[in-house]
């Protein structure tokens, strides 16, 4: 392993804390450690903290104060988001659409509800990743309670039409939620215009905290507000007005919503800059190495994530041996990296599980230089040679390399 240096190229399973945010997170774990419940001025002062927190947040992403409710992470606000509308809603349905590249923590409660006498219609996707809104439309019946659609796929970056989803969901006054866990502070997200009702978030995907996300509840309007349409799942002391109990990790919240500030301050920019070095490294990589193609849409997706697919070897071996030469990718979901199946994601996409099994997503983040992309792909076809030369699958591969580069001449 080359010590000297390490790329990390998986921004989709987790980030670095921005250094501000470090500092933030530190000050308020130094100076904010009363309990945000406690009368006493320790307690208020954390009290403030979180008020000011909220503030913030709801105005990165111009929403009222009182419809952000904090939780300990992504899948919790999904939990809460798909429980808390189908136990709420049991009444008037049991109907529940969603998607089949949902990200593990919604396709889990999904199957859950299954169990419990709830239908899911799990929709199918194009091969790009996209849904059709003709066939949400269809899926809908009088007993639909819940959508819940992915703003952005973790796997494959592939951005969903949100919008339209909404419209449809307005439409038939159906209950909309989107896990903006990926999108979040990458793509502009708009809760009105989208008609969204329930949005998921997490501070580790936009270089906050580990352990802090959030879920946003429309405030319909109506006198009840979200208590009308969506009820706790967990039971306990009160805070997060009854949606979360639990001991608000104030510091934690401080991060998060430092995170989030300099992701929506830094969007514009950031975004061009990662478009740039994720398109080099799809052009380069499907133009020089044989027998490799794009996951997902071209332009539809994530400024962040490439999702490449190579013949005859397997994701895991590339990822081993990028390891070794220093360089963090993955082979899809983190979360399910572990497990011999081929990725949900990539199957839903139609991809056969002998090529899902030779994908590999490099995912880019606000720390990732050109320099780190011009090493990677120095060694990643080097790497592809290597472990081709040894499948079973294809003997003697040849690479067509760009003549004219002599960025990466052999
Ligand atoms: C990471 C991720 C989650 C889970 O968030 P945690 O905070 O890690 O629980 C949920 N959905 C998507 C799309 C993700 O990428």
């Amino acid at each position: 392993m080359n010590n000297s240096k390490y790329i990390y190229l998986d921004n989709a399973a987790t980030t670095p804390m921005d250094p501000r945010v470090i500092e933030e997170v530190s000050k308020h774990f130094r100076e904010t450690y009363g309990n945000s419940s406690s009368l006493h001025s320790v307690g208020q002062k954390a009290g403030q903290i979180l008020l000011k927190s909220r503030e913030l947040i709801a105005s990165v992403i111009n929403v009222k104060r009182d419809d952000i409710f904090f939780t300990s992470s992504g899948t919790e606000a999904d939990n809460i988001a798909i429980f808390g509308v189908a136990l709420k809603n049991q009444n008037r349905g049991n109907h529940i659409i969603t998607t089949s590249i949902e990200h593990h923590a919604v396709e889990n409660p999904c199957k859950e509800l299954e169990k419990r006498n709830f239908k899911v219609t799990f929709l199918p996707v194009d091969k790009y990743g996209i849904i059709s809104i003709k066939e949400l439309e269809n899926a809908i019946t009088k007993k639909t309670i819940l959508i819940s659609i992915m703003f952005a796929n973790n796997e494959i970056g592939t951005i969903e039409p949100i919008k339209e989803i909404g419209t449809i969901a307005k439409k038939y006054n159906v209950i909309f939620h989107t896990d903006a866990v990926q999108a979040f502070g990458k793509v502009p997200i708009d809760v009105d215009d989208m008609n969204i009702d329930l949005l998921s978030a997490s501070a580790h995907k936009l270089y906050g905290p580990k352990g802090v996300g959030m879920l946003y509840i429309r405030n319909k309007g109506i006198k009840e507000g979200w208590g009308k349409f969506i009820q706790p799942i967990m039971f306990g002391g009160g805070h997060e007005r009854d949606m979360r109990p639990s001991t608000v990790n104030v510091p934690g919240i401080a991060g998060f919503t430092k995170a989030a500030e300099l992701a929506l301050e830094e969007m514009e920019q950031e975004s061009q800059r990662q478009i740039k070095l994720r398109d080099k490294i799809i052009k380069w990589v499907t133009e020089n190495i044989e027998d490799s193609y794009l996951n997902g849409h071209p332009t539809l997706r994530l400024p962040n994530n490439v999702n490449l697919g190579f013949k005859y070897i397997e994701g895991e071996s590339i990822v081993l041996d990028l390891d070794i030469e220093g360089i963090a990718t993955s082979t899809g979901s983190a979360c399910s990296s572990k497990s011999l199946d081929p990725s949900h994601v990539l199957i839903g996409i139609g991809l056969k599980p002998e090529e899902a099994h030779g994908s590999l997503r490099v995912s880019l983040g606000r720390f990732t230089t050109e320099e780190d992309v011009k090493y990677f792909l120095e060694k990643l076809p080097v790497v592809i040679e290597r472990l081709r030369k040894l499948s079973p699958l294809k003997k003697g591969v040849k690479y067509m390399f760009d003549k004219n580069s002599t960025d990466h001449q052999r």
